[in-house]
């Protein structure tokens, strides 16, 4: 008998150089009421709205969901001004990215991104065997030049988060437009706009404009950040006709499940709700900053919903000390390391008291 080794099953290239994506924790050992500051879920929670209409779906689950998402489309479309033929769901934004990846690259081929970029794009990209190529930043911002100047005769894809997770920075309008008129017709630019509807800046566009003038171009939105509801998995896109049609020919069939295509129609309906979770944000935002600077610690200015901090080398008051402190009680926020920035944290922000207590814990933790 030969004692010859069987070969096993044999995975495609690039994934095994994926270094499976960490989530925010969510559980501390020995702690009930832990604070969660770690994944960007909008501080008030979901719409009371949207809860409602989730379980008035409960007894219809046997029912398999319309598989083309119309009346979440048609109320996404009525919440921006848009045409729902154009509009694509999915789970989460997560989905569409992967999808993308598979669709424009491969093998050979490059996808570009800002170097402290969702990590979500180099995962992508590696997962269809695609060679992720990140651009420099300059004050932890995306910067155009060095986007294009990273274009080669290989690059199929850029995505874009504006405004970036974990930086909170983001690009104006007129940059966004510059690098688009930078970049060959044929590659796609992806502007991944999770954080839209936080950002009250005056010269940012999360992508409609560039999408309803260009071939190449798709807006990626998410229900997981100021919508809450991201146990739902649900996210979309707004894209050129042609590209649509691509998406909806290789996405799942029935990708989005009827709670989550029910919950998120009522959620984007909900203007008061949305009103209330911007004004929190508007409120808590320059709180915690402000707190958190006159700590001494560095602050990244942010549009977001989540501050980037720095804190010291001293190993006393280092981020993983820090983070350590936090967790002790109870409150979860997000390590750096993986975004090549182990010096800071990202910390969402939560309700009033949650803002309160974490600035309790740091103030005693750098006092220390
Ligand atoms: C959270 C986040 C997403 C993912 O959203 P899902 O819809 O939950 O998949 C996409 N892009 C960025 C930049 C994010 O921060």
């Amino acid at each position: 008998m030969s004692n010859s080794v069987k070969p096993g099953p044999v995975v495609r290239p690039g994934i095994l150089e994926i270094a499976a994506y960490v989530g925010g924790e969510s559980k501390v050992e020995g702690v009930d009421r832990v604070i969660r500051l770690a994944s960007n879920e909008g501080a008030l929670g979901p719409s009371p709205k949207a809860v409602a209409a989730y379980q008035s779906i409960a007894t219809e689950i046997h029912r398999y969901p319309d598989g083309h998402s119309g009346a979440l489309r048609q109320a996404i479309a009525e919440a921006y001004d848009l045409d729902p033929a154009r509009i694509v769901c999915g789970t989460g934004s997560d989905e569409i990215i992967t999808l993308l990846a598979r669709i424009y690259a491969g093998p050979g081929d490059e996808v570009l991104y800002s170097q402290h970029g969702f990590l979500m794009y180099p995962i992508a990209a590696k997962s269809v065997g695609a060679t992720p190529v990140a651009a420099p930043e300059v004050n932890l911002t995306a910067n155009v030049d060095a986007l294009l100047a990273a274009v080669t005769p290989r690059t199929k894809l850029v995505f874009l988060a504006n405004p970036n997770n974990p930086t909170g920075t983001y690009l104006p309008a007129r940059e966004i437009e510059r690098l688009h008129r930078g970049l060959p017709s044929h590659i796609v630019l992806a502007l991944d706009a999770a954080y839209a509807e936080y950002v009250a800046e005056n010269d940012y566009e999360a992508g409609v404009a560039l999408v309803n003038s260009a071939e190449n171009v798709i807006m990626l939105r998410t229900f997981s950040k100021v919508f809450a509801l991201g146990g739902l998995r649900l996210g979309w896109g707004y894209a050129p006709a042609t590209m649509v049609d691509v998406l909806n020919r290789i996405r799942g069939v029935f990708n989005v499940c009827s709670a989550a295509q029910a919950a998120g129609a009522a959620a984007i309906a909900d203007r008061d709700f949305l009103d209330r979770s911007r004004a929190h944000n508007e409120t808590w935002r320059p709180w915690t900053h402000k707190a958190l600077e006159d700590l001494g610690l560095v602050v990244t200015p942010s549009v977001a919903n989540f501050l980037l901090v720095r804190f010291p080398d001293a190993i006393e008051y280092n981020a993983e000390n820090a983070w350590e402190a936090l967790k002790t009680r109870g409150i979860l926020t997000r390590k750096m390391t993986s975004y090549g920035l182990p010096s800071y944290l990202r910390i969402t922000i939560g309700t009033a008291e949650e803002m309160q207590a974490t600035l309790a814990v740091i103030s005693a933790f750098l006092r220390a």
